[in-house]
């Protein structure tokens, strides 16, 4: 079994097939892995994002946000033994129950996806029914909060928002305000890639590759062979009969398409062979996120956001500690470096397309967010806008917003009905090509009304099940 990327989805996917001794696991992942010291040092500090020009741990793709006018932005994706859940904001939330049973793809309804989220988990603040005890994932919440959060969460139960204690619990899906459940312990942030690979450290049928990048799948007779790469120490072939991509919702879409799967004449124009015509990267979702700077005072030495305000449109206020500047390991003391709001609207309309620009793995592939396509997401988002001014604290002000992402980037190869519109079944199988699965944030049929990360542990646990059954 071959697993082509070692982030959030990846590395629990590879703890969860070596599980079973029967079977041999190689993992291969582009970027370094966690001895390097200042690797580990970057993706264990939960109180920064490893995200700046500094970071030896981040790939770079640039994105069009809006398309009128045309607002264009750069995002990051982890690239390291982790991926994005090595380098991101520790907000550790699951997907709403109505999320899952919306999805309406058999064996993904809450029923179904409720064990695997309390598989993943040991929780730390809440026991029961809702909660696991004994997972790889330790979550924690705050509980004392700095000046500015004290100020927003007040302001917001004066307007009404009621405390919700678990937003993970039972009232998780209410209108509120509530502490957000972390996977940062101590100032320390412990991703899927630390706390699974952990568990199978010592196991002799997994075997890690660093440093080295899948450049394609190769595709015969309508089965997997096996996949070409470029390592330290050249280019290889690595045969496989059985192979799952995890290399995230940009990386999974673009070997979909350098390997002949995808929409058959945007590949025919590029000159790729076409082995599966099938909407790879046509319906994107992400979460858009307006920032609006706060005159809190700085809350130095924190995790980034410890702190929401949902409300029942589906929008989500983060009240974040510090600048940006700061908070991806930037010295301090700029003043325009301010704490701020993210507005963001958790149940966009909009949808986004991930396509190939050239047929040369190392050329980058064009990501349209389109967020503005919508207008209903834009009022909704203005309405948001509003309601930070007026939750800002007493004495404090929100100042102008402007447009930015949540970097939750998903559902570029969404599971679903044989009907056109999907392309895995709902095994995570890649439609027409035998031996080949997606496993991460690629297979959403829709965004989650939470941050995806959970979620995205969720699904790996979900699928190694069908993938091992
Ligand atoms: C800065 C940032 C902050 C975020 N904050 C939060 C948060 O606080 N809460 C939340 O819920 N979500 C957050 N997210 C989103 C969340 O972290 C991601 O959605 C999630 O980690 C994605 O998991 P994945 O398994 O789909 O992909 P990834 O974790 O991105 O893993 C893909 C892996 O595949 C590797 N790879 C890619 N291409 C290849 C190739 N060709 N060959 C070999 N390897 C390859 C990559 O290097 C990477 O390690 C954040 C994201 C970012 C970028």
């Amino acid at each position: 079994m071959l697993i082509v990327g070692a982030g959030s989805a990846g590395c629990v996917l590879a703890e969860r097939l070596s599980a079973d001794p029967s079977c041999r696991v190689t993992l291969v992942e582009a970027g370094p892995g966690p001895s390097d010291p200042h690797v580990r040092a970057q993706i264990s500090d939960g109180l920064r994002l490893p995200i700046g020009d500094a970071s030896s741990v981040v790939r770079r793709y640039r994105t069009i946000l809006t398309e009128d006018p045309v607002r264009e932005t750069v995002i990051m994706r982890g690239a390291v033994v982790g991926g994005s859940g090595a380098v991101n904001g520790g907000y550790f939330c699951r997907g709403l129950p109505t999320d899952f049973d919306g999805w309406n793809v058999p064996g993904w309804a809450w029923a179904d996806v409720l064990p695997h989220f309390l598989a993943i988990e040991t929780d730390l603040d809440f026991t029961g029914p809702l909660h696991g005890a004994d997972g790889a994932m330790a979550i924690r919440r705050v509980h004392r909060f700095d000046e500015g959060a004290r100020a927003f969460i007040e302001a917001a139960q004066r307007h009404g928002y009621q405390w919700i204690d678990d937003l993970n619990g039972a009232d998780g899906g209410r209108p509120g305000v509530g502490a957000v459940p972390l996977n940062i312990l101590d100032g320390i942030r412990t991703g899927p890639g630390g706390a699974f690979l952990a568990r199978a450290a010592d196991r002799p049928n997994l075997t890690i590759v660093e440093d080295s990048s899948v450049r394609g799948v190769r595709i015969a007779g309508g089965r997997v062979r096996g996949v070409d790469c470029v390592g330290p120490a050249g280019p290889d072939y690595l045969e496989a009969d059985r192979i799952v991509l995890s290399a995230g919702a940009i990386g999974s879409a673009q070997l979909l398409m350098l390997s002949g799967v995808g929409p058959a004449a945007m590949l025919s124009g590029l000159g790729i062979g076409v082995n599966a015509d099938l909407p790879v990267g046509t319906r994107s979702a992400d979460h858009p996120e307006w920032v609006l700077p706060v005159d809190w005072p700085a809350a130095l030495g924190r995790p980034p956001l410890e702190s929401v305000l949902t409300t029942s449109d589906g929008l989500e206020l983060r009240s974040y500690t510090t600048g940006f500047g700061v908070m991806t390991g930037g010295p301090g003391g700029d003043p325009a470096d301010r704490p701020h709001f993210g507005v963001t609207l958790m149940r966009p309309h909009s949808r986004g397309r991930v396509t190939l620009a050239s047929a040369d793995p190392d050329v980058a592939p064009i990501i349209e967010h389109r967020y503005d396509s919508v207008p209903e997401d834009v009022a909704a988002l203005e309405r948001g806008a509003v309601l930070a001014r007026t939750v800002a604290g007493a004495g404090y002000e929100a100042r102008e917003a402007v447009w930015s992402t949540s970097q939750h980037l998903c559902g570029t190869a969404p599971m679903g009905a044989d009907d056109g519109t999907s392309v895995l079944d709902e095994r995570c199988r890649v439609r027409g090509v035998d031996g080949l699965w997606v496993v991460d944030g690629s297979i959403m049929p829709a965004i989650t009304s939470r941050g995806p990360h959970a979620t995205i542990v969720m699904i790996a646990h979900r699928a190694a099940e069908f993938i091992l059954g």
